[in-house]
């Protein structure tokens, strides 16, 4: 086996089991690793740290996987990881055959650097790590044998790919192809989801349960979703939750072309959809006078690397203002971030600045992140990425 060693006083992460293995603390490779191989991580004294999986091309040179120096990485181990994954998406009742959930959550799962949506009869899998796309033949057909899947697809994350030096291409996989988008069932509502084209593998599942618990606040509501994308809370706002009324924006036609044809299938004839730009769209409102009871801002990811958080939380602070200055008094707020970089506590305080510049007393209703499909890993932070506050503000 070949063996990474750490440099001197290096190897404390890994000891609290985080994942992520940078070539910044590695010291020297013991015997000759292909991209994708096992490897054994040792500290610099020698002593066995964990097992994982190894890529020259990446920044994290290994991902770790096993800290059982007796478990070797053959095929029984990722079947193994694999089906506790699935185990627990039944657990949580994420198994209606016509629904969608989120079976693999990489590092949330213990299987850094892959994702596997299913959406009813169909998975969308990503592989996020070289070793993960050099190993898809057998995690897709474990998969499909666990899932009775009717058909695979591969989506890629171009930044990811470029990072991971990886050569997937977008597709169908295996199985029956798709011959346009499939439909799902959340929260009892119709979504018609595009697994070729749409963002992400398709929807937003990390968001379901805050859906339901948002529609609970918006009853016969003037309701302003901001970043709509296929309409996933304006749905849940107008047919879950009773709001009198829906304004869905997003800059994307696509996404708006998605959004409408959602709301045709579920009969919503109170959401009125508009293009355009977050920022300007809300200024413009504001201009204009427009007033509502409620805004939900679920923005893009604004902070892509550490040093963007600053920037990203400048950016979070205006979108929270615009957006107070549309909101009647007493109206709720529900603000998301999906920057991992940017922390809950950083996110909190944002907020409070908010509240301060525009002198409006918000209360925190709810404090929220993803659905249990998506498990935070506390040797893991990074895990941590979606927050959703739901608020009030006076
Ligand atoms: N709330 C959605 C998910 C939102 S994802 C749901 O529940 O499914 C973020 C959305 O923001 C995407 O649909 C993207 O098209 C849109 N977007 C990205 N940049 C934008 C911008 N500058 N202005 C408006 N929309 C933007």
């Amino acid at each position: 086996m070949t063996r990474i060693i750490l440099k001197p006083h290096k190897a404390r992460p890994f000891y609290a089991r985080h994942p992520w293995v940078l070539d910044s603390a590695i010291e020297r490779i013991e015997g000759q690793a292909a991209d994708g191989d096992v490897v054994d991580l040792l500290s610099d004294k020698g002593k066995f740290v964990a097992r994982g999986l190894y890529n020259s091309r990446s920044r994290i040179r290994v991902r770790l996987y096993t800290w059982n120096a007796a478990e070797p990485l053959d095929d029984s181990f990722w079947r193994g990881r694999l089906a506790t994954a699935l185990q627990f998406r039944r657990q949580l009742g994420y198994d209606d055959p016509r629904g969608a959930a989120r079976l693999v959550f990489s590092e949330g799962d213990g299987l850094s650097g892959l994702i596997v949506d299913r959406y009813a009869d169909y998975l969308a899998v990503q592989a996020n790590a070289l070793a993960m796309a050099v190993r898809l033949p057998l995690i897709v057909s474990c998969l499909v044998e666990l899932t009775g899947a009717r058909g695979v697809v591969v989506r890629t994350e171009r930044g990811i790919s470029r990072a991971e030096g990886l050569e997937l291409r977008d597709g169908p996989y295996c199985g029956q192809a798709l011959d346009g988008p499939l439909e799902i069932l959340e929260n009892g509502l119709r979504y018609s989801v595009d697994l070729a084209e749409g963002q992400k593998t398709g929807f937003y599942l990390d968001q379901r349960e805050n859906r339901k618990i948002a529609a609970g606040y918006l009853r016969a509501y003037r309701v302003l979703d901001m970043f709509c994308y296929s309409g996933g809370f304006s749905l849940a706002a107008s047919v879950l939750g009773g709001a009198k009324e829906v304004l869905a924006v997003d800059s994307s036609a696509k996404a708006l072309a998605l959004a409408e044809a959602n709301a045709r299938l579920n009969s919503a004839t109170n959401i009125r959809f508009q293009c355009g730009e977050g920022f300007e769209t809300l200024e413009s409102l504001a201009a204009a006078g427009e007033r509502f009871d409620a805004v939900i801002l679920d923005p893009p990811k604004f902070a892509r690397t550490r040093g963007a958080v600053k920037d990203a939380l400048q950016a979070y602070h205006w979108l929270n203002r615009l957006a107070l200055a549309v909101l009647e008094p007493g109206g709720i707020l529900i603000t998301c971030s999906c920057s991992g970089h940017v922390s809950r506590e950083d996110f909190l305080y944002m907020l409070v600045g908010a509240a301060r510049q525009t002198r409006r007393d918000i209360q925190i209703l709810d404090t929220r992140g993803a659905a249990p499909d998506h498990p935070v890993l506390c040797s893991c932070l990074e895990s941590e990425y979606l927050k959703c506050f739901i608020c009030r503000a006076l």
